[in-house]
């Protein structure tokens, strides 16, 4: 038997053979997971020492090719600095800027591709903002698949230097991620490709790898929980995976309540944030028109998991707000000066977000969060370097170095 079934959102259908859509209603697919051997799953994850001890928690059979960069046991940092300067109790930071390719999406293409190469995939397709394309060129020089890679083109030329690096096809597109997706889900099928794209409604088995960051953050907090988690949204598939596996964590009686998840994106593109204010239905999120801002890797005109999204931050009691491109920068800049973190504008927005939640007395100073580091910041150099200026140099001459030391002190 079979460890996950897939079941249809819409129908209720359930597969009998794995697939990418329901072959009933072309409905968005979701894995469900036995979890009735407790004791066992309970040890699993205790043990877990690595992403892929977490296997019978993905939806990959025992003894399958694994496809793997060494992703997943990031750490979890206390930001003791930061948190006196914000003014909170505890501040806990999963810096995901540590994997392989410097985003959580390397768990996401570790599953995606090994998923790929059991089902004898020939090539793969992705429509990304950077991050995810990234992650899956990487994955596919790995794998030794041929990856095509689409994103935008006016994407930094950092991102689409790495994508070429590890060897994929890279196909910039005058358009916004959102409209990559819909491209490629136009022709993938015709030239025979698996679409790796970081969403469950084209892709269902990636969708299980983010639970991982719960079950590590649970240990090393030894089975403790924050009282919030702020997860930056792109497509929002994130902050769903996240609490899925707080939610497996509370079913195995590992932990004894949820935390609160809250949702963070940019001012200038925050169709999810829009939802939660007009208090709407999770099916009822609106594409954003004209989105920009500073923070391209969430910068999606419509979040493809924003439905699962948002249902739990509703279920959870949770909170969705968005920050401005300068309390991002300002936030990015605080990280690297009192944490030591590199992290990029997107994921500096959840620190932005908690400034402003701090201010207006929805999180109290006494409350502990964790915030989701979702990718270092190096794709976006060119961009740090930019805003900064640098001082003049010294003559290589040490009374003229003495002096510029003097002056400086
Ligand atoms: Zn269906």
């Amino acid at each position: 038997m079979k460890k996950y079934k897939l079941i249809c959102r819409s129908c209720g259908y359930e597969l009998t053979s794995d697939g990418y859509r329901c072959p009933q209603c072309g409905g968005i697919l979701r894995t469900v997971y036995e979890l009735s051997d407790r004791e066992r799953l309970r040890k699993a994850i205790l043990d877990a020492k690595s992403f892929w001890d977490y296997i019978d928690f993905f939806p990959v059979e025992e003894g399958t090719e694994i496809i793997s960069l060494g992703e997943g046991n990031t750490p979890l940092t206390e930001a003791s600095i930061l948190a006196d300067r914000l003014g909170i109790k505890k501040l806990l930071l999963k810096n995901e800027g540590c994997n392989p390719s410097g985003t959580f999406k390397d768990r996401c293409m570790s599953i995606s591709f090994t998923k790929a190469r059991e089902l004898h995939a020939k090539g793969v397709v992705i429509g990304s903002a950077g991050n995810a394309g990234a992650a899956a060129a990487a994955y596919g020089a790995r794998s030794g698949l041929p990856c095509n890679v689409m994103l935008p083109s006016d994407s930094l030329d950092t991102r689409k230097a790495l994508i070429q690096h590890y060897g994929a096809r890279l196909i910039p597109v005058e358009g916004s991620v959102t409209d990559c997706i819909d491209l490629i889900s136009e022709v993938y099928e015709e030239f025979g490709w698996h679409n790796v794209t970081t969403a469950a409604a084209y892709n269902p088995f990636q969708a299980d790898a983010e639970k991982a960051i719960a079950y590590e953050m649970a240990k090393a907090m030894d089975l403790k929980v924050p009282d919030w988690i702020i997860v930056p949204i792109g497509g929002g598939g994130i902050l769903t995976g996240i609490y899925q596996g707080y939610k497996d964590l509370l079913e195995l009686g590992l932990i004894d309540h949820l935390p609160r998840m809250i949702g963070a994106q940019e001012a200038g593109c925050a169709p999810l944030v829009n939802a939660f204010r007009e208090g709407r239905d999770p099916k009822d999120i609106e594409r954003v028109k004209d989105p920009h801002g500073v923070a391209a890797a969430i910068a999606d005109a419509f979040p493809l998991d924003g439905e699962t999204a948002l249902r739990a931050i509703y279920e959870s009691k949770g909170l969705a707000e968005t920050a401005e491109d300068q309390e991002i920068l300002e936030a990015q800049s605080e990280l690297g000066r009192y944490e030591g973190i590199f992290a990029e504008t997107a994921s500096a927005a959840t620190v932005a977000v908690l400034k402003k939640l701090l201010k207006d007395g929805r999180i109290s100073p006494e409350e502990s969060v964790a915030c989701i580091i979702s990718g270092n910041g190096v794709k976006e150099l060119p961009m740090l370097a930019e805003g900064m200026s640098f001082p003049p140099s010294v003559k290589n001459d040490v009374d003229a170095l003495r002096s510029r030391l003097s002056s400086e002190s």
